[in-house]
């Protein structure tokens, strides 16, 4: 098979040695000491890069002092889901408290020209069969994404009761109350019998700390702040603001891939300014096919996840659902295996598989030098792959300049520009489409202080990483759940983790307010054993991270101990999918303390 799926027969001639001694020198090229320290977030000197252009500055509102069931903080899918799930089991004191101005989290900020899901839009976007919505497309706009969070907060009736605009800072447990007590950033004192810290997985932006970032004297921007005041236009692109404008971009990831075609066909000159390069392989996007959409059977959203789970877990099924560019890599026979292969096997399929993404490179872009700066030099799956049938194309416009930075990164920021290999290129303006702080810290990236029994500082017992059960629960801080993915089975449809966890929470929350149960922890011997056996099967994923290029999914290719701990759970989203439905059969009390 040749063109731009690359050439699947080739693979038996490639030199394996040579291109992993190729990665292991790209990777060498890449790491640097300070690692994660190499970034800053939006907050001290950099707290003008977290306005937030959706909001209304001068929103005020008189502090609310009141009682609640639940108090979920975070108004993203996976605040909106467990809201959802609670209120499908009767549960009606809901109080969301959201920092935007209305539901949609990661998609409520993310508005940058180009944003679509990068999962099948079907699956992706939950709750589709409640809620009547039907994505135009099956890889969805940003804007239909965020239409369907606030279809399902109206749906579920969770506008009455929301704080916007509001910043929950305080959770402390009151052992006298038996409750929570969360303050926030209006003087807002909620007392709750549960609370749900779902402050999203990308929540928390981060900018390169490359020297002079402060000096620039034009606009400048993270993606997830997009600033259309000054560009114009709008997510569907056509951003009139930059006709006349040299505009400069740094990151190549998953969110570079999708705002840089648009801001091509927009600026007088893009330079985009690449560390490493990206995987990017065919998208297929295309209408979605009503008909067919609403003959789906009742069910049908649930049993697609599943099938998209499944085959993404090296299970091979006898349909795939979904089928497309992310399925297509485990119906590889290779691949398809990939789970339980062993690592040399594995290590082979992935580098045959980032041959052809490389080639596809050489098929679309003409420019010799530039389609080799494009290729990457990595194991498929050391980032989150990429997918595009419009950004290689870019790099054949007279207007697109590729600045390869070999590795190195942007050296420094001046009052005009950026400079590279001691070059300066003068721009009117400077995105950073640099990424978010990730599995980090919970309470650095959630900017949450949270005190449980005796007075107990999660900060504190998380300080060499997170101790849960099931990565939602933990003892000494009763009642309350973090939604995220560390020691949690994921999924690279991370809704349908969301929506596995979503469920247990509503499960457990109702068994306990319908058997007046005032206080659920999990006891010391579960959650130990749940640390014990996400530690022992974190092994072969931190083998395999230790090989990979420096990014957010191996810390920046340190090895800190908090790795073996802040990792997903390894026994994978399936056996963690019945480990949740086990528990909620069994009646929660095997693993949890339950008290009146
Ligand atoms: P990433 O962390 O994936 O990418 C950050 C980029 O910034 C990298 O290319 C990085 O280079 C580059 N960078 C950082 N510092 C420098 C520097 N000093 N000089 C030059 N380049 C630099 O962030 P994204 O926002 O792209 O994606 C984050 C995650 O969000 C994705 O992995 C995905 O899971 C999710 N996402 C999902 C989308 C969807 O569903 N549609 C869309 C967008 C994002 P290097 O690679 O060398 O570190």
């Amino acid at each position: 098979m040749k063109g731009e799926g690359g050439d699947r027969d080739g693979d038996e001639a490639l030199d394996y040695d040579a291109l992993a001694r190729r990665y292991a020198e790209e990777r060498a090229k890449r790491l640097r000491p300070d690692a994660v320290r190499q970034y800053q977030g939006l907050e001290g000197a950099f707290a003008d890069f977290d306005t937030d252009p959706n909001a209304r500055q001068d929103f005020d509102r008189k502090p609310v002092e009141r009682d609640a069931d639940v108090l979920i903080i975070g108004g993203g899918y996976g605040g909106l889901l467990t809201a959802a799930q609670l209120r499908k089991r009767d549960v009606g004191d809901i109080v969301v408290v959201e920092k935007g101005a209305d539901f949609g989290g990661t998609w409520y900020w993310n508005r940058y020209p180009g944003i679509r899901c990068d999962v099948e839009s079907y699956i992706y976007v939950p709750l589709l069969e409640e809620t009547g919505f039907v994505p135009s497309e099956r890889y969805a706009k940003g804007a239909e994404i965020q239409q369907q969070c606030r279809l399902i907060a109206e749906k579920f009736g969770l506008y009455r009761d929301a704080l916007f605009q509001t910043l929950a800072r305080t959770v402390t447990w009151s052992d006298a109350a038996q409750r929570w007590i969360v303050t926030t950033d209006r003087g807002d004192t909620v007392r709750a019998r549960f609370v749900v810290a779902a402050t999203g997985l990308y929540s928390s932006p981060k900018l390169p700390g490359i020297p002079g970032i402060e000096t620039f004297e034009g606009p400048s921007f993270h993606t997830s702040r997009w600033d259309y005041g000054f560009t114009g236009g709008d997510a569907d692109g056509e951003l009139t603001g930059l006709a006349d404008k040299a505009v400069g971009i740094i990151g190549t990831g998953s969110t570079g891939i999708q705002c840089v075609p648009p801001v091509a066909r927009s600026a007088r000159h893009l330079y985009l300014f690449q560390r490493t390069p990206a995987s990017v392989d065919v998208r297929g996007n295309r209408p979605t096919d009503e008909e067919w959409f609403r003959s789906q059977e009742p069910g049908w959203q649930r049993e697609r996840m599943m099938n998209f789970t499944q085959w993404t877990s090296g299970l091979p099924q006898a349909v795939d659902l979904v089928a497309d560019s992310m399925t297509d890599l485990f119906r590889e026979k290779s691949l398809s295996a990939g789970i339980a292969m062993a690592p040399d096997e594995r290590e082979r399929a992935e580098i045959a598989k980032m041959e052809r993404v490389r080639q596809r490179v050489d098929a679309i872009v003409q420019d010799r030098a530039t389609a080799e700066a494009l290729k990457p030099y990595f194991h498929y799956f050391c980032k989150r792959p990429g997918f595009s049938d419009n950004y290689l194309q870019v790099f054949n416009r007279p207007n697109v300049t590729l600045v390869d930075t070999a590795g190195r990164g942007v050296e420094q920021v001046t009052r005009r520009g950026l400079v590279v290999a001691g070059e300066e290129y003068a721009l009117d303006c400077i995105i950073y489409a640099t990424g978010f702080d990730f599995m980090t810290s919970f309470t650095q990236e959630s900017g949450l202080v949270v005190t449980g029994r005796g007075g107990r500082a999660l900060d504190e017992k998380w300080s060499n990483g997170a101790h849960t059960l099931f990565g939602m629960q933990t003892r000494e801080f009763p009642n309350l759940f973090v939604l995220s993915i560390v020691q949690a089975g994921t999924s690279i449809n991370y809704l349908h983790t969301a929506d596995a966890q979503s469920v247990y929470m509503a499960e457990l929350i109702t068994h306990c307010l319908d058997q007046d149960i005032a206080t659920v922890e999990p006891t010391q011997e579960a959650e130990a054993a749940w640390v014990d056996q996400c530690v022992a099967l974190s092994a072969d994923r931190l083998a395999f991270f230790e090989k990979c290029t420096p990014s957010y999914f191996n810390f920046e290719g340190a090895r800190p101990r908090e790795f073996e701990l802040n990792s997903p759970y390894g026994g994978g989203p399936l056996a963690y999918f019945e480990a949740l439905e086990e528990c909620i059969e069994g009646g929660f009390s095997d693993r949890l303390e339950l008290r009146r």
